[in-house]
């Protein structure tokens, strides 16, 4: 008796199911969900899922009948590159580049689980990785897709690359593909690259970024008993060190504080760690001067710095080896391009690309903050050591710089708003015929 009627009830609530899903919005792609879906690929560190993220970019490449192809600089370490041709392929191409990866995030932390992308009823979409990069990633191939469907037909090729570590410091990824004869091949013009949110209703452009050095200060000197006071102890020497790298950190900071110059124009010196003392079982020997004091410093240079006067510095007045102290400079990436000039593009009249980009940003409804240097790295130093431009570039106004943060995420309309920009971006560039 009961089975007639269980299955009416089965075939019922099957139709129903299909009605919904046919008819839920949740269960249409859409731009949005597309992003969720790119979100919800786990590509931190320290084991990112490039093979997924590559798959399924591949499949929106095929989607909206875009070329692609990978090349693999590093075993399990793949770059993805689409192309979409120009009418006029002899044309340096445009290049619009993301990083696949994303630092790690602490799931604890968050309101959210990290790779969930749970979009919140009031447009927010929270993952790892919504600012920093995939939303640029997936707006490059919506904007894409926007234009094809309404039949606009680029002059220049463009490129989209999808490169892998440049949380790690791109060494694997974008450091070997601007070596490569694969790069050479594009004969790129002009690249986009990932830049930062912008918590005002002006959109942020990064002309250059700092480099990174990494600075380990070393000093030596007898041992004695705590209770000596003697000269050329190792703590002495590297005390001595600090407060020279102080005075200088001070003179920068001055300058920011005053508000003459951003803090992305300054050099910028931090003590990352110390390390002295002798120890036993017991902690530190409290009676024992040590032989040997160690310190460490996160140096960052704007391409305006001179980097050998730098170094000059350091050697006489930061660690001079007549105080028995000694260095060693981590250079993290180039300072300077092949014929020698500071890694900036510039962002006036002069480079037509530039005017080009920031009339396109004005025709899609935008505004443009004043040019700025990035406090930090990207790859884009990479490319600009080529010698070709890169302007660090992401859409994203009126919402905080979570990047790195707990709770990173972005809302719908900003997303949504960002593939606009890019279609009047991607169209200007490419339609650009004097460059
Ligand atoms: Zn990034």
């Amino acid at each position: 008796m009961a089975l007639p009627h269980c299955r009416h009830f089965l075939l019922i609530h099957l139709i129903i199911l299909s009605a919904t899903s046919l008819a839920s919005p949740q269960e249409q792609e859409t731009p949005v969900t597309r992003f969720q879906q790119y979100l919800r690929i786990n590509t931190a560190h320290p084991q990112p899922d490039y093979a997924s993220a590559v798959s399924f970019l591949i499949s929106q490449a095929q989607s909206i009948g875009l070329q692609y192809r990978t090349l693999e600089f590093s075993p399990g370490k793949p770059l993805l590159l689409l192309t979409w041709l120009g009418s006029n392929p002899s044309l340096p191409s445009l290049l619009f580049n993301s990083h696949l990866d994303s630092v790690p995030a602490e799931p604890s932390k968050w309101l959210h689980p990290p790779f969930s992308a749970v979009r919140t009823p009031d447009g927010k979409i929270f993952a790892r990785g919504a600012q920093d990069d995939k939303c640029i990633g997936m707006q490059y191939i919506e904007a894409i897709r926007n234009l094809k469907n309404k039949n606009f037909a680029p002059a220049r090729t463009i490129h989209v690359s999808y490169v892998p570590d440049e949380e790690i410091g791109g060494l694997h990824g974008a450091a070997k593909f601007v070596h490569s004869v694969d790069f050479e091949n594009l004969n790129v013009g002009f690249v986009l690259d990932e830049g930062q949110a912008s918590p005002d209703d002006e959109f942020r452009v990064f002309y250059a970024d700092r480099s990174p050095w990494g600075l380990k200060i070393k000093a030596n000197g007898p041992p004695g008993h705590g209770s000596r006071m003697y000269d050329n102890s190792a703590m002495e020497n590297l005390m001595k060190s600090l407060e020279v790298i102080s005075r200088f950190r001070e003179s920068q900071f001055d300058v920011v504080k005053a508000g003459k110059a951003a803090n992305s124009e300054v050099i910028s010196v931090n003590p990352v760690y110390v390390k002295a003392g002798v120890t036993s079982d017991t902690g530190f020997a409290m009676n024992v001067q040590p032989s040997e004091a160690e310190a460490g410093f996160d140096l960052r240079l704007p391409p305006t710095a001179n980097p050998e006067e730098m170094k000059r510095r350091i050697a006489k007045e930061w660690v001079p080896a007549i105080r028995n102290m000694s260095y060693e400079i981590i250079e993290k990436g180039p300072i300077r391009d092949y014929m020698g000039r500071p890694l900036m593009t510039l962002t006036n009249a002069s480079n037509s690309w530039w005017l080009v980009f920031e009339q396109a940003i004005t025709f899609a409804g935008g505004k443009l903050a004043k040019p700025e240097i990035l406090s930090s790295t990207t790859d884009a130093r990479y490319i600009r050591q080529t010698g070709i431009p890169v302007l660090g570039f992401s859409p994203m106004s009126n919402i905080p710089i979570l990047l790195h943060d707990h709770n990173e995420h972005l809302r719908d309309t900003v997303y949504l708003k960002g593939i606009k920009v890019y279609e009047s971006v991607i169209s200007s560039l490419s339609s650009f015929m004097e460059a």
